[in-house]
């Protein structure tokens, strides 16, 4: 039933390289899987028991609007899907590499399925550095986050990150809260590993747990229900009625770069029997420019669920650049492993897709991307506008937000 055991039905594409200025390989391997049960949910809560290998996230896009329209015709089947999704996905693939330089090669196992839920569009799941990997450390983390310091983001940003064998951060709701079993009110916490995505460990150079680079970096899976529901072509606009697939696949690819938050892992364990102390919960590596108010008192990431103001920032909380979403259950409503969801939109890595929308890397979302270790190409050349000018739309927005009380 897994993904990864289709082998069968597997085809293997080798993208290619459209200029030589990608030096990201994002290789795809397509596992095309019809009408499989739903089995998400059950798996998504056993496997969170782990804590942190599940944790990257799922659900991504619900559509806004027009729910009437695709009710028919998610009835019916579009033998064109593969093409499609596989052209979607070296498109989102190329999306990417057009951005970073790093020489590494990511495997993505992509997939159909029937997901019953019918406002999910598709899932991704992530693989992470084993917690007991040395590379998952605190300590090896940091090294390689400053062995690969390339932007002034980088320098700056790792300048704020606090020295030693361990890191604290604002957390709650954990069974071991000093405020009491559960307490959402904020307290310290200390921890000693990170949770680190296998395409993020390979841009910093860590150590694996498979060092042949052969293991799968995640699978993405999108619904057979929504099919006739995509533009793929990823123009200049996108038909009035469809969801840009090429952007959302290329949302899906960014969670497993690593933006991906292990508040959500505290948000959704919340109430559950799983939810642990706080060492349950390893601040994953965008957490480390998770900010908020209380931050402003002593420059500690903040990791907490509930729906106060979280931003991005690489000055240690002093800036914000722009706001997080704060969890589904105790939060604003939407993963914290996104932007926010309020307009102006900030980025690809929003929660939300709406008909019509087009979807693009901007270039808030490349400072993320940035300071997790990858490194962008400085300028875009005119060669790679020309050929991504269609696809690429640099809005060069950079608003501050300024922290509220
Ligand atoms: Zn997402």
């Amino acid at each position: 039933m897994s993904y990864i055991d289709a082998a069968a039905t597997r085809m293997q594409i080798n993208k290619s390289r459209k200029s030589g200025f990608t030096l990201v390989e994002i290789m795809i391997v397509v596992a095309i899987i019809g009408l499989l049960a739903a089995i998400a949910i059950p798996n998504f809560v056993k496997a969170r028991s782990a804590s942190q290998k599940a944790a990257c996230i799922a659900n991504l896009k619900q559509i806004e609007g027009a729910k009437a329209t695709w009710a028919l015709e998610q009835k019916k089947v579009n033998t064109d899907t593969p093409t499609d999704v596989v052209n979607g996905f070296n498109m989102a693939a190329n999306l990417w590499s057009a951005t970073l330089v790093d020489n590494i090669t990511i495997n993505i196992n992509v997939g159909l399925e029937n997901i019953s839920n019918p406002s999910i569009i598709g899932e991704t799941s992530c693989s992470w550095l084993n917690p007991t990997n040395s590379s998952a450390t605190y300590t090896s983390f940091v090294n390689a986050l400053q062995s690969h310091s390339r932007s002034a983001d980088d320098a700056s940003a790792y300048a704020h990150l606090q020295s030693g064998p361990t890191y604290s951060r604002w957390i709650n709701g954990t069974t071991d809260n000093p405020n009491g079993d559960g307490s959402l009110t904020p307290y310290n916490d200390t921890m000693n590993w990170v949770g680190i995505t296998t395409a993020n460990g390979k841009a910093l150079g860590l150590t694996l747990d498979d060092p042949s680079f052969s293991a799968s970096d995640g699978t993405i899976k999108f619904s057979t229900q929504w099919t006739n529901r995509f533009d793929y072509a990823h123009g200049l606009t996108i038909q009035s009625d469809k969801i840009d697939f090429v952007g959302a696949a290329a949302h899906e690819i960014g969670h497993l770069l690593g933006f991906s938050s292990g508040v959500d892992d505290l948000d959704s364990l919340y109430y559950t029997i799983y939810r642990g102390a706080g060492t349950n919960f390893s601040s994953n590596a965008i957490d480390f420019f998770r900010f908020s108010s209380l931050s402003l008192s002593n420059g500690l990431p903040d990791y907490t669920v509930g729906t106060g103001y979280k931003y991005f920032s690489v000055d240690g909380g002093s800036n914000a650049i722009a706001a997080f979403s704060t969890g589904v259950y105790l939060g604003d409503g939407s993963q914290a492993s996104h932007w926010t969801n309020a307009s102006p939109r900030v980025g690809l890595m929003g929660p939300k897709a709406g008909d019509g929308e087009k979807l693009d890397i901007t270039q808030t979302d490349l400072r993320a991307i940035d300071v997790l270790g990858y490194s962008l190409i400085p300028e875009p050349s005119s060669f790679l506008l020309v050929l991504f000018g269609a696809l690429l739309c640099f809005r060069g927005r950079r608003r501050s937000i300024n922290p509220t009380g």
